[in-house]
C-alpha cells in the first residue's frame, strides 16, 4: 500500500482521521486529553459508535434463533462481522471463533485443547515477555495434567533470544505460547519463523496477537501458527470482543469449552449433538452489538490501510523515543530493532504511580504498574514502569505536550 501520494505528501490526512474520534476532543482536569494508553484499550471512531448504536436502535434481536426479520438482520450482521474479520486476518470464517477477547481465547485453547492432551512429563513453553493471559491458563493446565512450564528468555534489549528459544523446543514441549508483540517492551517477535521452527518439531503454536492486531497487517495464514488470538477493543472495537482462530482439524477435534444454547444441534437427556465449528465454541448469547461494532472497526482500519497505520505509528514512536531520550535519568525498557509504538519507562528517583498521577493532572493518560506481566517486570528488576502507548490518531504535538508535562512533574517530584 502506498504511504504517500507520489509527491511526498502522506496518503492519509491524519488530522481528519483524528477528528473521527469524539473522545479525543475531551478535556481532562481542564487540559486537552492526551491519550497514550491505547495498548490498554483503543479509542473508538464515530463509525464504530454509530454502528453499535444503529444495531440497538434498528436491528436488535438475538442471533441464530428467530425466524423474524429482526432476528435475520441480527444474524446477518453478526455473521457479517465474522466474514470481515476473516478477510482482515486472511483466514477462513468457519475457523474463526468470536469470543470476549484474548483471555477467553487462551483459556479455550488451554481447557479444550491442552487439558485433554497433556500428561506428566510434557512441557508448555512460553517466553519471558508474555502477558498473564498467555501464562496463567497454561499454569492451570500444567497443575491439572502434571505438565511443566518452561520459559524462553530475552536479550537485554528486550528481543527474544531465538537461539535459546529453539534450544528450549525439546521433545517434551508440546505447546508454545508466544506474543506477536509485547505489551510492555513493544518488541515485535518474528512469529512466522518461530512457528516454522516449532512445526518442524511437532509443537503446537498459540500466538497472542493482542498487541499486533492494532498496529500492523496480520496475515494469520502467512504466520503459519496453529492458534491466533486477538482482542477487539484494542483494535477500535467495543470491549468484550475478540477472536480465536484455530486450524479446522484441531478445532474439530476439541471438545466444547462451555455448554449451553447456540453450541448444540440436538439435546437429549441421553446425549447432545454439538454444533459445527466455530459455533460449537460460542455457547449462549454473544456480544452481538459488540461484534457489529468490531466489524465497523475492521472496515475503518482496512480503509485507512494497516500499512499506513504502521508507518504513521513508527514515525510517532521515533519522535517520542528521541524526545524521551533527552530527559536525564529516564530509562526506556525495550529497545529491540523491531518495535511497536509502546514505550515503557522509568525516571530515576521517582515512582511510576506518582508520575502517572501527576501526568493525569496535566491531561496525559499513561498506564503505570506491572502491565499484567509480573515475570517480565521481575526480569527488568523494577517494581513498576510507566507505559506510554501510541496509536495512529495521536500527534507529534501530543508527544511534545507529554514530554513537557513529564519534565514539569519530574521537577515537582524531585
Ligand atoms: N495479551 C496481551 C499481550 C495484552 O496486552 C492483553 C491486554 O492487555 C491481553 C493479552 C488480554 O486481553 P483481554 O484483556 O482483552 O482479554
Amino acid at each position: 500500500m502506498k504511504t504517500d501520494d507520489g509527491q511526498g505528501k502522506p496518503a492519509v490526512d491524519w488530522a481528519r482521521v483524528r477528528a473521527d474520534f469524539p473522545i479525543l476532543k475531551r478535556q481532562v482536569h481542564g487540559k486537552p486529553l492526551v491519550y497514550f494508553d491505547s495498548a490498554n484499550t483503543g479509542q473508538k471512531p464515530e463509525a464504530v459508535i454509530a454502528a453499535t448504536e444503529d444495531f440497538y436502535r434498528r436491528h436488535n434481536a438475538n442471533v441464530s434463533r428467530a425466524v423474524h426479520a429482526l432476528g435475520n438482520e441480527a444474524t446477518e450482521a453478526y455473521e457479517g462481522a465474522r466474514g470481515k474479520l476473516a478477510r482482515h486476518f486472511n483466514v477462513r470464517a468457519d475457523e474463526l471463533v468470536l469470543c470476549s477477547g484474548t483471555t477467553f481465547a487462551m483459556n479455550l485453547v488451554a481447557y479444550s485443547f491442552a487439558l485433554p492432551r497433556l500428561k506428566p512429563g510434557d512441557a508448555i513453553l512460553v517466553t519471558r515477555m508474555e502477558h498473564h493471559a498467555n501464562i496463567v491458563p497454561w499454569q492451570l493446565v500444567a497443575q491439572r495434567t502434571g505438565a511443566t512450564l518452561k520459559v524462553a528468555e530475552l536479550h537485554p534489549d528486550g528481543s527474544l533470544d531465538l537461539d535459546g528459544l529453539h534450544k528450549a523446543m525439546t521433545p517434551e514441549v508440546k505447546l508454545l505460547g508466544v506474543a506477536h508483540v509485547s505489551n510492555v517492551l513493544g518488541t515485535v517477535n518474528p512469529v512466522a519463523a518461530i512457528c516454522r521452527e516449532a512445526a518442524r518439531r511437532g509443537i503446537v503454536t498459540v500466538v497472542d496477537g493482542s498487541q499486533a492486531a492494532p498496529h500492523m497487517a496480520v496475515d494469520i495464514a502467512a504466520i503459519g501458527c496453529d492458534f491466533y488470538a486477538a482482542t477487539g477493543h484494542k483494535m477500535g472495537g467495543p470491549t468484550g470482543t475478540g477472536i480465536l482462530w484455530g486450524r479446522r482439524a484441531l478445532l474439530d477435534a476439541m471438545p466444547p469449552f462451555l455448554g449451553g444454547g447456540e453450541m448444540i444441534k440436538e439435546v437429549r437427556f441421553d446425549g447432545t449433538v454439538f454444533n459445527d465449528v466455530p459455533h460449537k465454541f460460542e455457547a449462549g448469547t454473544p456480544n452481538i452489538a459488540g461484534f457489529v461494532g468490531l466489524g465497523a472497526a475492521v472496515d475503518y482500519l482496512d480503509a485507512l490501510g494497516m500499512e499506513n497505520i504502521a508507518t504513521r505509528e513508527q514515525e510517532l514512536l521515533a519522535h517520542a523515543t528521541e524526545e524521551l531520550t533527552k530527559i536525564d535519568g529516564l530509562r526506556i525498557f525495550g529497545t529491540a530493532p523491531e518495535k511497536a509504538a509502546v514505550i515503557s519507562f522509568a525516571i530515576e528517583g521517582t515512582h511510576s504511580h506518582d508520575l502517572a498521577t501527576l501526568l493525569d493532572l496535566e491531561g496525559v493518560a499513561v498506564r503505570s504498574g506491572q502491565h499484567c506481566a509480573h515475570p517480565l517486570l521481575q526480569w527488568l528488576g523494577v517494581g513498576t514502569t510507566c507505559r506510554a502507548s501510541l496509536a495512529y490518531y495521536n500527534t507529534h504535538a501530543e508527544i511534545d505536550a507529554f514530554v513537557a508535562a513529564l519534565r514539569k512533574v519530574r521537577t515537582l517530584l524531585a
